[in-house]
């Protein structure tokens, strides 16, 4: 709708206009330029919505001139300016440009896990709420309403499901009280302003190993950007010692950031912080909703948030003044993300605090080997706690040796574990049986013809789940009933599972300690993130005898009742040809057994293994750590491995077999000669095939010095490039060599 005015002023208006940079969040390597309509005021960091092709996208006006080239007449305009939101901090924005650097990722996809609330860019909605008639009264007074009105008597308004709560009334009560017109509504302006975590709220007195820490943690804060690696044995009070770090950054009027590695621990968490801090940390992971994602990306920004608890995608919030990160079970490989960006939230973290010169605490019982040479290397402070804060020892391990005292013929847990969880039963202890296997058994086939069940999308084995009588594929989601009779040869009664799964060791415990509560802690049992937390704290007040869990169960928990831990398969891991499978196992068995006697000592740990004499099981059963680390770190020294070498994986994959080879060979032959590089490959993935897509695999093994990014980048601008349907996905220090 154009005016007199705007034609007469038309001409001068467009030699006004200005231009500006804006990155999307698409996978384009540059940002792309648009004009900024009048009127519009907009700065680097501006959150904005931009036309793209014919879809309207966020984006962030950013750095770096624009275009100017482009011809005008071209260019789109800004379509919205979200001013009610904060702009992206400098720091935010040389982090996005750092990790897409580091990670070969386009800019603008590491924006996208940035903005990953698009509700939180709009005004915050008014929030309903009901406050007090003067004078009115209800026709008949009952407890309940008395309760109410006693809570309204300051004359403030509540929201309806927190008057409930704060009266200890049903939501009905009040409804009837609104009814009678002695409640009315009213708007609130947004969100009451967040709870300020208190420094001083609860004081802890810590051993005098603990305070020592502390006191370091404390310490560097007048050092900018020191990094810590807090090496502690399991319930040597790690989280009560970075408690203190926190509490310092808050006294600093800094924001903290505590990542874990897994939801389940985020309950145990957040009534542990409550405890200390007198109110609760905002939490930030997939589960939450996304009202609540959006209040807590605005309070990060305004600054009205203090301390976000969080996954790895946390470390992708618009703090306004972030002062502090810990990285909690710093070793736990869920840190890294595998898919779209592939980034390490460890080492991204270390990164973040270094570009904005804040400390960073890495905590953890059994510390990644790349930390551990870090701190030998000087680049990381150690501090170690070798001893459980409550006194208590830790729990004495032993090895059964199933070649010679296994147990019975299609059963898993051998007579001398048997008799421990007995003993441990007996004395209204709690056990745990870790066994690393979801589901019933791994593989089930067919007696009389040898057919096994695969997943049709993946080269995988189908798992049996006998709860949900299904075959599941754990990589693509595929399920189909459980059939009854061999799709091969029709036979009846012919299928068989083999080897054990959770839920299979479940039912040998049920079958042998009737009277016993038994739980399975398994990520996939129906119910969610809702339902595990329920159960992790069943199992902590001590409301199940015999737990049988995944890998879920060994990170981070204390279970206070928990005095046996029963490894059913220890050499599970070590099979893997993986070179990283020695660390892994040793970091599993370790924290899995760290769950027993943390509290009350006295713990026992048995691991049920075939090969009692592997140097990472004699490491455990010596309980000497230090011996595990000096042999991996020279074993990894010896053969140039990480962290003494560097590496990446190139996976490139299609539903074309043939095409996804044919492309890998292609790209093998263009890779740019350089002595220092060795590239191997392509081979096919150890999953050779995932959703339908045939995958390979090159690996690149360079020294620590070589710009491995650098190196990349020129082959793949002048290698050949995926097309149709083929994908090529770079991962700088994949998790699995
Ligand atoms: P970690 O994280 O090292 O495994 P936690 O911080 O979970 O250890 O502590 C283990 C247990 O010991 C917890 O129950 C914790 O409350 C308790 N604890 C830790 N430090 C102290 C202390 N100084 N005084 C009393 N209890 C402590
Ligand atoms: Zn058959
Ligand atoms: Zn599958």
């Amino acid at each position: 709708t154009s005016t007199v005015l705007d034609d007469l002023f038309g001409e001068a208006q467009a030699e006004r206009e200005t231009i500006v940079s804006v990155l999307v969040p698409v996978a384009v390597p540059t940002a792309y330029t648009y004009k900024v309509p009048a009127g519009a005021h907009v700065q680097p960091g501006t959150i904005v919505q931009v036309p793209l092709g014919s879809r309207q996208v966020l984006g962030c006006v950013w750095d770096g001139a624009p275009d100017a080239a482009i011809n005008p007449k071209k260019l789109k305009s800004i379509s919205r300016v979200y001013d009610k939101a904060r702009p992206l901090l400098p720091d935010l924005r040389r982090f996005v440009e750092w990790v897409a650097n580091w990670t070969l990722a386009a800019p603008g996809m590491v924006l996208r896990m940035v903005l990953r609330s698009e509700e939180a860019l709009e005004d915050e909605p008014p929030l309903a709420a009901v406050r007090r008639i003067e004078g009115a009264a209800p026709d008949r007074m009952t407890p309940a309403r008395a309760k109410v009105l006693d809570t309204l008597s300051d004359g403030m308004a509540w929201t309806r499901s927190g008057l409930a709560g704060a009266a200890g009334v049903s939501a009905s009560v009040i409804d009837g009280l609104l009814a009678q017109g002695v409640l009315e509504p009213v708007l609130l302006p947004g969100t009451p302003p967040t709870p300020k975590p208190d420094p001083d709220f609860a004081h802890v007195d810590l051993t005098p190993a603990q305070a020592e820490v502390a006191a370091s943690l404390r310490a560097a804060f007048e050092r900018g950007n020191a990094v810590s690696l807090i090496d502690g044995v399991t319930g040597s009070g790690k989280t009560e010692v970075y408690f203190e770090a926190i509490a310092e950054a808050l006294k600093r009027g800094r924001q903290a950031l505590v990542l874990l590695p897994e939801i389940a621990l985020t309950e145990q968490f957040l009534r542990r912080f409550e405890k200390r801090f007198g109110t609760f940390p905002a939490e930030w992971h997939s589960e939450i909703t996304p009202k609540k994602r959006a209040r807590t990306w605005r309070g990060v920004a305004s600054g009205d948030v203090r301390v976000v608890i969080g996954a790895r995608s946390a470390l992708f919030l618009p703090f306004e003044d972030l002062g502090l990160i810990i990285v909690d079970e710093e070793h736990d490989a869920a840190f890294k993300q595998d898919d779209r960006v592939p980034y390490s939230a460890r080492d991204m973290a270390v990164v973040r605090g270094h570009l904005s010169r804040f400390p960073v605490v890495l905590a953890s019982a059994t510390p990644s080997v790349e930390s551990r040479v870090n701190a030998e290397q000087g680049r990381y402070a150690r501090y170690v706690l070798p001893e459980r804060a409550s006194g208590a020892e830790l729990p004495e391990i032993r090895a059964i040796d199933m070649r010679q005292e296994g147990p019975e013929r299609g059963r898993w847990l051998a007579p001398e574990l048997l008799k421990a969880i007995a003993q441990t039963f007996a004395e209204g202890s709690q056990s745990l049986l870790f066994l690393n296997r979801r589901g019933y058994a791994p593989l089930t086939l067919c007696r009389t013809c040898g057919h096994r069940f695969q997943c049709p999308h993946c080269s995988a084995w189908l798992v049996e789940h006998r709860f949900q009588g299904r075959l599941v594929c754990h990589h693509c989601g595929h399920f189909e009933k459980m059939p009854e009779t061999c799709p091969t040869c029709s036979s009846t009664q012919s299928l068989v599972a083999c080897g054990p799964g959770v839920e299979r060791v479940a039912e040998e415990v049920q079958d042998l300690f009737p009277q016993a509560r038994t739980l399975i802690l398994s990520s996939d049992l129906p119910g969610g993130a809702e339902r595990m937390k329920r159960e992790m704290k069943l199992v902590e007040d001590g409301e199940a005898d015999i737990v049988i869990g995944t890998q879920l169960v060994a990170k981070g928990h204390n279970f206070p009742k928990m005095k046996l831990v029963g490894v059913v398969d220890a050499d599970l891991g070590l099979a893997h040809g993986d070179p990283r499978a020695a660390e892994k196992t040793f970091q599993l068995l370790a924290q899995v057994t760290g769950r027993a006697g943390r509290v009350t000592g006295g713990g026992r740990g048995f691991l049920q293994t075939y090969s009692p004499e592997h140097p990472v099981l004699k490491a455990l059963l010596d309980q000497d750590r230090d011996a595990f680390y000096r042999m991996e770190i020279e074993a990894r020294q010896a053969a140039g491995l990480p962290p003494f070498g560097r590496m990446a994986a190139l996976i490139l994959s299609g539903p074309d077999k043939a095409a996804a080879e044919g492309f890998a060979r292609a790209l093998v032959r263009a890779a740019p000669a350089d002595r220092s590089v060795t590239v191997l490959g392509p081979a096919e993935a150890a999953l050779a095939m995932v959703r339908g897509r045939h995958r390979y695999r090159l690996l690149l093994i360079a020294p620590r010095q070589f710009d491995l990014q650098g190196y990349l980048r020129h082959w793949l601008a002048n290698g050949p490039r995926p097309t149709g349907a083929l994908r090529l996905q770079v991962d700088i220090d994949p998790q699995h060599f």
